[in-house]
């Protein structure tokens, strides 16, 4: 994604007058939804790479970031975050892959659980990014902004499953000040938000079904369709629903054969750096610091730099059109 210089100047414009900062108020539930049915998944397990985990790094492989060399620490830090040399890197979540294949073992079973971002009805990430950089699209998913992102990491921070991932050494703070503001930018599932406009599924969503037809585990479709269909296989089939209720709502509904309390017990035990918590209360509030939004959202540097950046960029940017 990103701005024409004429988007980039009425962004500015706003930001400056603190108009631009996402409002509770403009969340929207969105079109579609996706069902990923833990009882059909069994994580490729014939395949080298699970199919919705490769078809998701072919989809989105031309939009990874290429980080510049050596990468600057930033005050006040002293670390960066760099998986650039961990590409081929599939059991998390990077800037280069976007979905993993979670594996629990419950009660000697093992259980496979893809995880990706949820897409969540009232998305604290939009909320919570100070530079206006994430939105919330009509089709339900929430996206990055490349070109807004300075990587401050907020909408991981407020994200009940940590999902956005850092890359350092690209982004618009580059252009600004390397040594002294941002980390790099951040990056995560954006629902194919390029296919879903045109009326296609996502890549992940397409492979699991060319692999498993009608018994895919993964769905798509017209949001209240992806609702009654999961709530009718639950009462018929004995299923739990996981991503209805946690964190106000999502756009990702799982089923499973087993409580989720029990996964996310299996995948705390695991700490691995992706949980699945059954209970999750907005940690908006009490996140976002009020003078924050001020100050960042009105910084004059963002603008100058902002739309230096503008003018030099390549035109198109590293966005996929269908
Ligand atoms: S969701 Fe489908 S494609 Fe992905 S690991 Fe499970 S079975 Fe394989
Ligand atoms: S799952 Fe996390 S990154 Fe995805 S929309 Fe919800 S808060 Fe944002
Ligand atoms: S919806 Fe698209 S971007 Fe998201 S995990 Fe699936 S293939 Fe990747």
């Amino acid at each position: 994604m990103f701005l024409s210089r004429r988007q980039f100047l009425g962004f500015s414009a706003l930001t400056g007058a603190g108009l631009l900062m996402p409002k509770e108020s403009m969340a929207i539930a969105g079109k579609f939804a996706t069902i990923i049915d833990l009882t059909r998944c069994d994580g490729c397990k014939d395949e080298l790479t699970a199919k919705c985990v490769s078809a998701c790094r072919e989809y989105n492989k031309d939009r990874y970031p290429e980080p510049v060399k050596p990468i600057q620490t930033y005050w006040p830090r002293k670390n960066y975050e760099d998986w650039s040399e961990k590409r081929g890197k599939i059991d998390t979540l990077t800037p280069y892959n976007w979905i993993f294949i979670q594996k629990v073992s419950i009660n000697e079973e093992d259980f496979h659980i893809p995880r990706r971002c949820m897409h969540c009805d009232n998305p604290p990430c939009v909320r919570g990014c100070p530079f206006g950089a994430l939105t919330k699209q009509p089709e339900g998913n929430s996206v990055i902004n490349d070109s807004l992102c300075f990587g401050g990491a907020k909408c991981r921070d407020v994200c009940p499953w940590s999902i956005p991932q850092r890359q350092a050494g690209v982004g618009l703070y580059l252009k600004l000040m390397p040594k002294y503001a941002g980390g790099g930018v951040m990056y995560k599932c954006d629902l194919c938000k390029n296919r879903i406009r045109v009326g296609k599924e996502p890549a992940c969503v397409s492979a699991c079904k060319g692999r498993l037809g009608d018994n895919s585990a993964m769905l798509f479709g017209e949001r209240m369709t992806i609702y009654s269909m999961a709530s009718k296989r639950s009462k018929e089939e004995g299923l739990y629903i996981y991503g209805d209720k946690q964190n106000g709502g999502t756009s990702t509904l799982y089923l499973s054969k087993i409580p989720f309390e029990s996964i996310e017990k299996a995948i705390t035990e695991k700490k691995d750096r992706i949980p699945m918590s059954v209970n999750i209360e907005s940690k908006i509030e009490k996140d976002i610091n009020p003078l924050g939004k001020l100050v960042l959202g009105s910084s004059i540097l963002s603008i100058v730099g902002g739309i230096a950046y503008a003018m030099n960029r390549n035109k198109g940017g590293n966005d996929k059109d269908e």
